[in-house]
């Protein structure tokens, strides 16, 4: 007798638990396929903000899942052609052309920050979410690629005089140009930091609104998956992302951990969850998400099933992956997701 408890308890440990085993997109797909989410263990579906419907929401609680919306915050496409004032300017003194497809917006423009927290208490005033995740948070640049670009941004004039003002410089007259090299020749570090704050401030105002509506809630974060070092420290440097920082103020950290449209191999995510998780302390949560989507090559299931469990290393304490659809409509990828969730969550 005395020999069985410490087998138990191993087996019992060894298993793993992940707490959220989730999905990111519309579950529609899946529905439609006659699946239910409880029968997959799935217990949060991720899903963009405007195609969350009430109808979804109490179907998702009927099947044991919570909801949770991926909010767009600095993407400007859609919103900038229509007010132009919040359109990154560049270090020539120009509008910044959209980085492949994305194309970000001025992060100070009084009347797009505006727009966006309005957007957020809609949100929360008319749909009962359990969390919310900024997506696109970032000053404008593009990472989702195997070669990311990285310009400087954001020379606007509301930028300016709000870096000059927190830094207390005064800005010698001339053009836009003159003044982005002026800063980047004289003050790069301060400038460097301001755009940390700014992003900051951000995240404090989402987080104060999620307080003030929807107490409990969590504010999560789609984030990029890059060291502090890679692309000569570009995650801080360009996009404007201070792990610390943001780790005081959001709840959970979901890297976009997408090895393959980054073009590095499947190891890499389990890489990159194990430094993220020695480099970010608790409380705050990380839930990486994975790549399931086959563009622009396709991810096999096998491949999808390893990322999975990559994605979990470390003290990654849940998973979601892009997409739900694209698993939806592969029933080897169904089968997998199937077999980790119910597993993960101790179903047999
Ligand atoms: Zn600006």
């Amino acid at each position: 007798m005395r020999y069985i408890l410490p087998i138990i308890l191993a087996t019992a440990l060894s298993a793993q638990q992940v707490e959220i085993r989730g999905t990111y997109a519309d579950p529609k797909a899946f529905w439609a396929a006659g699946a239910r989410l409880d029968d997959y263990a799935i217990n949060a579906i991720f899903v963009h903000s405007g195609s969350i419907t009430p109808a979804l929401i109490e179907r998702a609680k009927a099947e044991g899942a919570a909801v949770y919306a991926e909010f767009a915050t600095l993407n400007g496409k859609g919103y900038v052609e229509q007010h132009p004032e919040a359109w990154p300017i560049d270090e020539r003194g120009e509008r910044a052309p959209a980085a492949t497809w994305f194309l970000g917006a001025c992060p100070t423009e009084p009347g797009f920050k505006a727009h966006r927290l309005r957007q957020l208490e809609q949100l929360l005033d008319s749909r009962e979410v359990a969390g919310v995740w900024m997506d696109y948070f970032h000053w404008h640049a593009q990472f989702e690629e195997p070669e990311p670009i990285l310009p400087e941004t954001c020379f606007s004039d509301t930028c300016l005089r709000a870096f000059a003002a927190a830094a207390g410089l005064t800005i010698p007259a001339g053009s836009t140009a003159e003044k982005a090299k002026w800063i980047l020749s004289r003050h790069e570090r301060a400038w460097r930091d301001w755009r940390v704050d700014v992003l900051g401030a951000w995240a404090r105002e989402f987080r104060d609104v999620m307080r003030r509506k929807k107490p409990g809630a969590l504010l999560g974060v789609y984030h990029c998956p890059w060291t502090d070092e890679e692309y000569d420290g570009a995650r801080r440097r360009t996009l404007g992302l201070d792990l610390e920082a943001l780790a005081g103020v959001v709840d959970v950290f979901s890297p976009m951990v997408y090895h393959g449209r980054m073009g590095r191999p499947p190891e890499w995510v389990g890489e990159y969850v194990e430094w993220i998780s020695s480099r970010l302390s608790a409380p705050v949560k990380i839930w990486p998400i994975v790549q399931a989507h086959g563009e622009p090559t396709p991810i096999s299931a096998g491949e999808f099933e390893r990322v999975m469990r990559l994605g979990t290393s470390g003290r990654a304490s849940g998973i979601m992956m892009f997409t739900f659809g694209s698993v939806a409509g592969d029933p080897a990828k169904l089968a997998s997701l199937k077999r980790l969730y119910r597993d993960w969550a101790g179903m047999r």
